[in-house]
């Protein structure tokens, strides 16, 4: 595996002629969720480049940017056990220097969902990821189902400035309690760990409902609101929505997706589910 930090050095890299090179675009501390988009990657691509950068650009004013959890010597060994092939570990100083201007934003469905809570976010995350496609040059890009609105999102941008690429998504890998696995997860102290795993209960049960026969979503997000409230969740949202365009739904049907963000005590945590699988 070669390491390389440097943009120009990354730019320079000459795939053989008619390689597929399948991208994963990371924030590392890694974990099954990121190895798994890896491990399609390897399976369905000549060349992997895998990404690590804490974009700045990403994070609010208040939000965890300077605790966010690092250790890059583990990830570099888990994407050397994983077959890959580039580790790219940009600076933030160079994927933005002093002057830089230049910002790519995915209109209306950026202010939607975590949009709402997290202004421009949405805004770092496409003008970060459309730099290292143009720097990576892949022709398949990896995005996990567990970040639903940013992999719709990024297909959208990729739609919309006809990038040669294609934005595969990956199932979302748990915990055994059912906890989707994240970086931020190591920010939960034992209590909340335990508590954590109600986004999961919520949306169990969510599709359950469906399953018995309810169509309401209204009554639907009620119910796994009240299971997030009986642990000490503090809710950003609970919402409905129609997975092909991200708006609300009344009524369940087969594209009805459940996304939840929610607070368990300080880190806050995302999940989706599909409810009539
Ligand atoms: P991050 O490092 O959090 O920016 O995530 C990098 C990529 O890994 C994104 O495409 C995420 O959606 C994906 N990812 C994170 N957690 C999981 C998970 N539990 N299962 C599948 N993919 C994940």
């Amino acid at each position: 595996m070669q390491v390389i930090r440097s943009i120009p050095q990354m730019l320079a890299v000459q795939y053989t002629p008619a390689a597929q090179v399948g991208f994963v675009p990371t924030m590392g501390y890694l974990h099954d969720g990121h190895l798994s988009l890896v491990d399609a990657a390897r399976r369905d691509c000549d060349v992997v480049v895998v990404s690590i950068f804490v974009n700045p650009a990403q994070f609010g004013p208040s939000e965890d940017l300077q605790s966010y959890p690092r250790d890059m010597d583990r990830d570099l060994s888990l994407l050397q056990k994983h077959h890959v092939d580039y580790a790219f570990l940009p600076d933030a100083e160079d994927m933005y220097p002093e002057g830089y201007a230049t910002w790519v934003e995915v209109s209306g469905l950026s202010d939607l969902l975590c949009g709402a809570s997290r202004p421009n976010h949405f805004k770092g995350v496409c003008t970060v990821v459309l730099k290292l496609i143009n720097i990576v040059h892949p022709h398949c890009m990896y995005m996990g189902e567990k970040d639903f609105q940013q992999y719709f999102i990024l297909r959208k941008m990729a739609e919309d400035l006809n990038l040669n690429l294609r934005v595969l998504s990956c199932p979302i890998i748990r915990e055994e309690d059912g906890l989707a696995k994240s970086s931020r997860n190591s920010y939960l102290d034992s209590q909340q760990r335990q508590q954590a795993s109600c986004l999961y209960q919520a949306l169990r049960n969510s599709r359950q409902m469906v399953k018995a026969g309810e169509c309401d979503a209204a009554k639907i997000i009620a119910a796994a609101e009240a299971i997030l409230i009986s642990n000490n969740a503090k809710v950003d949202y609970i919402q409905i929505v129609n997975s092909t365009n991200l708006m609300p739904v009344d009524s369940i049907d087969e594209n009805s997706r459940m996304l939840i963000a929610a607070w368990i005590g300080k880190p806050r945590l995302i999940d989706n589910m599909l409810l009539k699988a």
